[in-house]
């Protein structure tokens, strides 16, 4: 399979979201207590190896840093910046309703 790589992404402070297109043209956009929901950092995910979706008191989102060629970075108003997303794991967590990836969410309400 062709690694996925995003060829803009867009962080709409308004609606609170980050728009990702991909090389392939699909677009999702990720609310950012989301995004913050499933950082992938070890301090917040812990060491148990797979990812789940970690209430967090909502932050805003200060910064998206890129991280290579392979990952970005969010930094958010309370200072936490460990997270690095990469682009695979990004368009595995694409919110939109044809991937469905607000599936493992919902599971945690
Ligand atoms: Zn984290
Ligand atoms: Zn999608």
């Amino acid at each position: 399979m062709e690694p996925h790589f995003p060829v803009e992404i867009n962080h709409i402070r308004q609606k609170g979201v980050v728009r990702i297109t991909w090389h392939d043209g699909h677009i999702g956009e990720y609310p950012r207590e989301y995004l913050r929901g499933y950082c992938p950092c070890a301090m917040c995910q812990g060491h148990e190896g797979g990812v789940k979706f970690v209430d967090v008191p909502d932050a805003g989102l200060a910064e998206i840093t890129p991280v290579g060629n392979y990952a970005i970075q969010f930094r958010w108003d309370d200072g936490h910046s460990t997270g690095i997303y990469t682009f695979d794991y990004l368009r595995s967590l694409c919110p939109c309703p044809l991937c469905s990836g607000w599936k493992s969410e919902s599971e945690t309400r």
